[in-house]
């Protein structure tokens, strides 16, 4: 007696931004630069969906069909047991003996899921819901009343609401990914069973087929459950029931998207029959005849395959051009394959027909903070909100988007209020975790993000964070691991890749630093520190056309920073190209006036255009900035010897040896800076000390020195 699917949501969060620096010195003679990296961002999501259905009793026609083939899995004799939370209305209870009555119905209802799939449902929790708001409809009732009832994981869901002011023709309603059937409870108790039965049958993934006999029929002519749900549900008997997890592992979905082929068949079979007569189409059946179809679009989300799920959805849409679902799923599918315009549009228009469509509005938040209209997407959270305040999901997702705009105290306490609605909520603790790390707070940020992956150990995005963590701990092979468990769960998961990349680069690595940062930039081009990563590391091999290329977009994509400005400061003086090198290294000076490296290459490009006075100031500005700056130290002392400077010369290399002891070239620079200041015997050690480095001295200033100390 009705149709119309829920919305399937989807959740984003960011994981993100390490400020660690990468740098590989480089001196070359006089020129010395140094290269800094930097951070990642990412995003993950999950998705969950409503499936709704409907049962009615109305005879058209007999087509008895027989699948061609039916994949029925092996069942063991061994029962799963179900435990389930009942969840009833407060009209529910004004009725004699309503317990009793319930237990009874819901006994009956699941005998077939018992006798067929060996799953027995358990009570395990009863509850009497009596919600602040109200609702237009059945199915938005049941959405609420899923919402409002927490429930112990792997615990299944069955509501039952007598109150009769819900305008709707729904007798059931089905969440699927939540694992919850939701039916009238009326005076006709066949009727409610039979509602129930039928619900139940969803929640185990079966859909509406076109076989008389079958409690599944689109005319709900049957009593039985048809070979191919049957099938559906014995393969999704070991089904999970954790609200933030798609409930089917990937090993099963293969096989249950056949069986779905299978009924899609039998539906277009019927489909033709009936037009071949002139008949009414399927749309008018008292069932939905798109079910198949967002199941399948749903099965090919989870997949990421997602041109199929467009696909899909489209074919629910040609069925029930009323159904919402079906552009939701659209929208979905297009939003995850970039196309965010288009997403958008399909969002607009479910809520033209529905504006007050939470999860819709909760995935136009989505697609509008991809698009960077990070207003426009708070807005659309908060209206999810107004109509559904419980949606931890849109809290988590509000969150994220403060995080982006640096209100870290407002984003921390939409968190902690999303968990208290919800405190094994994964991708909410996920998030927690990058405001505690923010905020400095490592220990605490990693018992959070700790817990996330104990309620789901799948989660990327988690392991993206607690990778971040262990790396500022200094721990990088273990969070080296964890970016890669990220990426091995979501291989689209660019920010992932980026750190692994920071990590290579870290460690010198630069072919697989260099392949890490170009699968970032290729998974999301607009990721601004991929692009400054691979600007870096396409720099310190040498590549810099390419890099001047890669931290131009950086730049370009709103990454202002110190490092993006030296390391373009740095590939223009490789290029030679002084004016623009020092117009860069300005532009870092600007940001970061103490900033040593920017100062040292602000000193070659003045040296190399042959103002020698401004290059001595910027080099001594660079080690007043930083006394190690080792660059600064060498392109001084090397430029006052050949200034003739020999006490600042010998002054600043005794620095310098300070720092590289081991440098043999030091101690020969100094050995000519104390024999022009007639220290001989200071000479003489430090040039002895050259040769014992492995350098071949000159023998004309050893010949020098030697005279002088005989004399
Ligand atoms: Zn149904």
């Amino acid at each position: 007696m009705f149709n119309l699917a829920e919305g399937t949501t989807s959740i984003t969060t960011r994981g993100d931004s390490q400020g660690e620096k990468i740098s590989p010195p480089r001196i070359l003679q006089i020129i010395g630069k140094r290269y800094n990296g930097v951070k990642a961002k990412a995003k993950g999501r999950r998705m969950n969906i409503f499936v709704g259905l409907s049962l009615a009793f109305s005879f058209i026609f007999e087509l008895n069909l027989l699948p061609s083939s039916t994949i029925a899995p092996f069942l063991s004799d061994e029962i799963r047991e179900v435990k389930v939370a009942i969840f009833v209305d407060e009209a529910v209870t004004f009725r004699e003996r309503w317990k009793e009555r319930v237990s009874q119905i819901l006994s009956q209802a699941s005998l077939p899921l018992e006798k067929h799939a060996r799953l027995k449902l358990v009570p395990a929790q009863w509850e009497v819901w009596k919600p602040q708001q109200k609702f237009s409809s059945f199915e938005e009732a049941a959405e609420a009343m899923e919402e409002d009832m927490p429930r112990e994981e792997e615990v299944m869901a069955i509501g039952l609401i007598a109150r009769r002011d819900l305008p709707s023709r729904l007798f059931g309603f089905s969440l699927y990914q939540q694992g919850m059937a939701v039916v009238r409870f009326t005076d006709n108790e066949a009727q409610t069973r039979r509602a129930l039965e039928h619900e139940l049958a969803h929640v185990f993934g079966a859909v509406h087929t076109v076989d008389s006999a079958s409690v599944m029929d689109l005319w709900n002519r049957g009593q039985t459950l048809d070979a191919l749900n049957l099938a559906i549900i014995q393969h999704s008997r070991e089904r999970g029931f954790n609200r933030f997890r798609f409930p089917l592992p990937k090993e099963k979905r293969e096989v249950i998207l056949s069986l779905y082929q299978e009924i899609a068949r039998l539906i277009k079979r019927a489909e033709n029959e009936l037009g071949a007569k002139g008949l009414a189409t399927l749309k008018e059946a008292p069932n939905s005849p798109e079910d198949v179809y967002l199941n399948m679009a749903l099965l090919a989300l989870e997949n990421k395959d997602y041109e199929e799920t467009f696909k899909a959805a489209e074919e629910a849409l040609r069925l029930n051009p009323d159904s919402l679902e079906a552009l939701n799923l659209m929208g979905i599918a297009r939003r995850r394959q970039g196309a965010l315009d288009e997403a958008i549009d399909l969002y607009q228009r479910i809520l033209q027909k529905k504006p007050d469509y939470a999860r819709v509005l909760y995935n136009l938040g989505i697609a509008l903070s991809k698009k960077g209209d990070l207003q426009g997407s708070l807005e659309a959270y908060q209206k999810a909100l107004a109509i559904r305040p419980r949606l931890v999901e849109a809290l988590s997702n509000q969150a994220d988007v403060l995080l982006r705009l640096g209100r870290e105290d407002e984003a921390e306490e939409l968190l902690v209020r999303a968990l208290s609605l919800n405190p094994r909520f994964p991708l909410g603790l996920a998030n927690l975790a990058e405001v505690y790390f923010r905020k400095g707070e490592d220990e605490r940020a990693l018992e959070t993000v700790t817990m996330a992956l104990a309620y789901d150990p799948e989660l990327a995005e988690a392991h993206n964070m607690k990778g971040k963590i262990l790396h500022r701990q200094g721990k990088r092979e273990q969070a080296m691991e964890e970016f890669k468990l990220a990426m091995t769960i979501d291989p689209s998961h660019a920010k992932a890749a980026h750190n692994l990349g920071n990590c290579y680069l870290e460690l010198n690595q630069l072919q697989e630093a260099k392949e890490y940062f170009q699968q970032a930039v290729t998974i999301s081009p607009g990721l601004a520190e991929a692009h400054e990563g691979l600007g870096t590391c396409l720099l310190l091999l040498g590549n810099i056309e390419e890099a001047i290329n890669h931290l131009h977009q950086a730049l370009a994509l709103g990454l202002n920073t110190v490092a993006v400005h030296l390391n373009l400061s740095s590939a223009y003086i490789q290029k030679k190209l002084w004016p623009e090198a020092a117009e860069e290294a300005k532009k870092a000076l600007a940001l970061q006036p103490e900033s040593a490296l920017a100062w040292n290459n602000l000193g070659i490009c003045s040296f190399q255009q042959g103002e020698i006075e401004e290059a001595l100031a910027q080099w001594r500005q660079a080690i007043r900035c930083d006394r190690k700056s080792r660059q600064a130290l060498s392109n001084l002392a090397t430029l006052l010897l050949a200034r003739e400077k020999w006490e600042e010369a010998a002054a600043t290399y005794e620095d310098l040896l300070k720092l590289e002891p081991d440098n043999p070239v030091n101690y020969n620079n100094l050995a000519v800076a104390f024999y022009r200041l007639k220290e001989f015997k200071k000479a003489w050690d430090c040039l002895q000390k050259a040769i014992s480095l492995g350098l071949e001295v000159h023998p004309g200033l050893m010949e020098a020195i030697k005279k002088e100390i005989r004399r």
